[in-house]
């Protein structure tokens, strides 16, 4: 089948067929039985690397093309190319886990639409859905031996960026697509702990028109000073607020979030253009509205944030991604001063939602909607 892909270069549309598949070419002198164990013994997040990655390349001639699955090594770039310079890069995350049926994926399909939606953004060439899911197949059973029992998961980190090497400003003729894979303990280590976030005064994350919505480096790059302003104050992570009235809540450096409110309804910020779609949000509205809560995806104000937090209306808060998955919000602290929330610990309702989002990646709750994705 022909997928028509524009070169946003010059308008022009290239043909692309997605029949390719993943040339393996194994490992030559792969990670010993011994020294994997060693190293997945206590993984941490992103350390330690399996022995393989998925590459491949794309041209505005051929389309996507050399497909490979082959020993994890650095790349030569040109020092030129435009990645470098104008952070023309863009990423996927998400996780394999051992479950009784095999090793599943969770919603890939989601992952391959968003990351397309992030190359068009960024003016850089979409990967057809099946393309992408067979990357990260053929990765995961070239690295099945690095994804761990229990609680672990072996994270996977899709990403695409400009090589051409060319110091103009417009979209590059170039690209690499990559695929990587790191195992990874539970996020949190003997029992889950709420977090304390920073509510950011002097940085925003996005504004309208923006790349928010992308998930692309750029926006962490952009985060990351106040990221360490938040380490500064004692906190975990830094929450974002609107760029426009610096007013409205939307998410933290790398998690959504979600309110618990005391009439049985859930509250997130709404999408529109400065917020991550995470699939983990949308998981937890639909996991939610099946359980009887009542979900509103409405601008939330820090404001209110607080008066709600003060007066008890809010009962619990809480941050969801594919890293943590679900993680309670125990204190939020600002500038002029702090508030807890509920008993500042992980409430009933992030709890429970966790525990139904969990059961259902690693295949011990009843996966009613067809979210997990067996690796033949
Ligand atoms: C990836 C990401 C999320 C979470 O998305 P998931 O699909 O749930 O992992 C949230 N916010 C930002 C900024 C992100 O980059």
């Amino acid at each position: 089948m022909d997928y028509a892909v524009s070169n946003r270069d010059t308008g022009k549309v290239h043909p692309m067929t997605d029949n390719q598949s993943f040339k393996l070419t194994k490992h030559p002198s792969p990670t010993s039985p011994e020294k994997r164990a060693a190293l997945m013994e206590n993984p941490g997040f992103g350390k330690i690397f399996s022995d393989h990655m998925v590459t491949m390349s794309w041209n505005a001639e051929q389309g996507w093309h050399n497909g490979e699955v082959k020993a994890r090594a650095p790349f030569a770039i040109d020092p030129a190319a435009a990645v470098l310079h104008y952070a023309q890069e863009i990423f996927e995350g998400m996780k394999a886990y051992r479950t009784k049926d095999g090793i599943a994926l969770f919603r890939p399909e989601e992952n391959a639409r968003r990351m397309a939606m992030s190359a068009e953004r960024m003016a850089m060439p979409a990967i057809p859905e099946k393309l992408f899911i067979e990357a990260v197949e053929a990765l995961v059973r070239a690295d099945a031996d690095w994804i761990p029992e229990g609680d672990g998961s072996l994270y996977i980190r899709p990403f695409m960026f400009s090589s051409e090497p060319f110091l103009g400003v417009r979209p590059a003729s170039d690209y690499i697509f990559c695929v990587i894979a790191s195992p990874v303990g539970a996020y949190f280590k003997g029992g889950y702990k709420a977090v304390t976030v920073w509510v950011s005064d002097d940085y925003t994350r996005a504004a309208p028109g923006g790349t928010g919505a992308a998930k692309c480096g750029g926006n962490y790059a952009a985060s990351l000073i106040a990221q360490a302003e938040a380490t500064r104050n004692g906190c975990d992570q830094v929450v974002f607020l609107d760029a426009v009235e610096h007013r409205w809540v939307e998410e933290l450096g790398g998690m959504n979030v979600f309110f618990v409110m005391d009439d049985n309804r859930l509250v997130t910020p709404p999408l529109g253009g400065t917020i991550l779609p995470g699939i983990t949000r949308a998981s937890i509205i639909k996991l939610a509205q099946e359980a009887g809560l009542t979900v509103e995806e409405k601008p939330y104000s820090f404001e209110e944030w607080r008066k709600d937090a003060e007066s008890g209306k809010l009962r619990e808060a809480f941050a969801c991604g594919t890293a943590a998955v679900v993680a309670g919000i125990g204190s939020v602290r600002f500038k002029d001063g702090s508030f807890s929330i509920g008993n500042s610990g992980d409430g009933e309702v992030t709890a429970r939602l966790r525990a139904n989002l969990v059961g259902i990646q690693r295949g011990s709750v009843d996966d009613a909607h067809g979210w997990v994705h067996v690796v033949r």
